[in-house]
């Protein structure tokens, strides 16, 4: 099962989601974003942390529109 965490990034202020693996009681999480356009390096912070897909879309969904689309689409897609 896959961990989601959703950052802030500085400057634009804009969502993206990172996504890594449960360990234990924690998660891991990339160094780059889903969508490449964001490093950990650039984060003001996590919303949320080791979320799994379906928390993760709910509570993205209520964020709304500053949640980066291409991050967001990834959650839609099954593999
Ligand atoms: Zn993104």
């Amino acid at each position: 099962m896959k961990a989601y965490t959703l950052k802030r990034r500085k400057n634009t202020e804009e969502y993206h989601l990172f996504e890594g693996d449960f360990s234990q009681e924690l998660c891991t999480s990339k160094k780059e974003s889903i969508c490449k356009k964001m490093d950990k390096s650039e984060s003001l912070g996590n919303t949320f942390m080791c979320y799994t897909e379906d928390k993760a879309r709910k509570r993205i969904a209520e964020i709304g529109r500053s949640v980066c689309g291409v991050c967001t689409s990834h959650l839609y897609t099954t593999f």
